[in-house]
């Protein structure tokens, strides 16, 4: 066993990442020295992306270094290349050569196009721009009495399904504001038994109800092949019309040398948040092969995975067991709707809780992190971010 103190060195300055190094400070009491290798010098909120095509404010970053002040972690600026897992080191993609006691990698998944003939491939803050025009251009056909179909597509295998409906939430909201709502049909294409069904059935219903109110329809258990002109082709054979395809990213893992793999790249862990079968490596957040694909989710892998990383090194700390529970915020341009699911205890018909309006959690975070809300909420960050509260379409004039 390690000497108590030791060193963290935490890959990666995204949910799981960041929810890392400051539960670490927190837990261990200040006596575990971490450091942050990051390529960034801000932390991006990608869960705003969702809004952003729809109004003009750009408001979701904030520097990691108020964080770091806030966390008492240092940063070291560089990419994770290489583990040397029995030698205690990492090898940045600049040369690098980097040691710690405890490793945690949390370098997030790779986010591919897979869809043939789509318009767009939606993987967050870099497609908002693109997604503006598109809602631009469709906006400017039916104002001009052409009719359009919109599929929205959400991959089978890993991804992010949440953002698709809120895309179609909002971009419905967004035309209907602005008189072109009409000649426009948003309809989700989605491999899901029923919208958002991993939720619960509470979850599934809220949100049915929601669509519909949006006038978005839903073609759930429904598996996309290709885009072909003005058609989608499903893998029945079917064609559906689409004038315009947007698809969600499909994710695949990052493939660290010198770590496990999946057969998607992703990180093999143990429930304790270590790397199977590596000796002082630990993962969290969507890197891994937990197939729950959620920033909240990657918050409660990194606590447990610091809680193990404190122990590792000698720490008197209570382990934190994973017992994921899902905490999703749809935004569809009025109030939020709040859905938990506890995916840790047993799962029936009924299982899953929704509010609209009144939040289900405290801070009401769009992402919910146990040390990292409550760091985003505290003090000066709270007016970098500004608030994270759903904006109300209709947005931008
Ligand atoms: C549009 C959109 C909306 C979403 N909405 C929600 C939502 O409402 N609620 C929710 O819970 N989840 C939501 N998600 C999902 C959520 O964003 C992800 O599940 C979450 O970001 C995963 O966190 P992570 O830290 O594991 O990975 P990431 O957030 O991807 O962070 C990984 C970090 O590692 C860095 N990195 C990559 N490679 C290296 C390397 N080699 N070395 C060092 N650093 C590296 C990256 O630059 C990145 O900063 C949404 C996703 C999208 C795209």
């Amino acid at each position: 066993m390690a000497a108590q103190g030791g060193e963290v060195l935490v890959a990666g300055a995204g949910f799981a990442g960041l929810e890392a190094a400051l539960a670490l400070r927190v837990i261990a009491h200040g006596r575990v020295r971490v450091r942050l290798l990051t390529p960034a010098n801000v932390f991006t909120y990608v869960p705003a992306a969702v809004i952003e095509p729809f109004q003009d404010a750009a408001w979701a970053q904030v520097p990691l270094t108020s964080l770091a002040r806030v966390g008492g972690f240092t940063m070291v600026k560089g990419m994770l290349g290489i583990v040397e897992a029995e030698e205690g080191a990492v090898i940045t993609t600049d040369g690098r050569r980097l040691s710690y006691d405890a490793l945690v990698v949390a370098v997030g998944a790779r986010r591919r196009t897979w869809l043939r003939g789509a318009d767009i491939t939606f993987r967050g803050t870099e497609d908002v721009r693109a997604y503006r025009r598109l809602v631009d251009e469709v906006h400017a056909l039916a104002a001009g009495g052409v009719g359009i179909d919109l599929a929205i597509v959400v991959p089978s295998g890993p991804t992010w399904s949440l953002p698709a409906y809120e895309l179609a939430l909002l971009t419905a909201a967004h035309l209907r504001a602005r008189n072109a709502g009409g000649r426009v049909r948003v309809t989700i294409v989605t491999a899901e038994d029923r919208p958002l069904s991993l939720f619960g059935t509470a979850a599934s219903d809220a949100l049915e109800g929601l669509l519909h109110d949006h006038g978005v329809a839903v073609r759930p258990g429904t598996v996309a092949r290709s885009r072909v002109g003005g058609a989608l082709v499903l893998s029945s054979g079917e064609q559906i019309g689409a004038d315009r395809v947007v698809t969600m990213a499909a994710l695949s893992g990052p493939e660290v040398p010198g770590l496990p793999a999946t057969p998607l790249g992703f990180l093999p862990v143990e429930q304790d948040g270590r790397v199977a079968h590596t000796e002082g490596v630990l993962a969290a957040g969507d890197a891994t092969d937990f197939p729950v694909k959620q920033g909240g989710v990657a918050c409660q892998m990194a606590d447990t995975a610091a809680a193990t990383a404190a122990v590792m090194l000698g720490h008197p700390v209570d382990p934190i067991p994973f017992a994921p529970r899902l905490r999703g915020q749809v935004w569809s341009g009025a109030d939020a709707s709040f859905i938990r699911s506890d995916l840790a205890g047993g799962r029936d018909e009924s299982h899953g809780v929704v509010s609209v309006g009144e939040p289900l959690w405290w801070p009401p975070g769009k992402v919910a992190g146990r040390f990292l809300t409550t760091a985003l909420e505290g003090g000066d960050l709270r007016e970098v971010l500004r608030d994270l509260a759903p904006p109300r379409l209709p947005g931008r004039s």
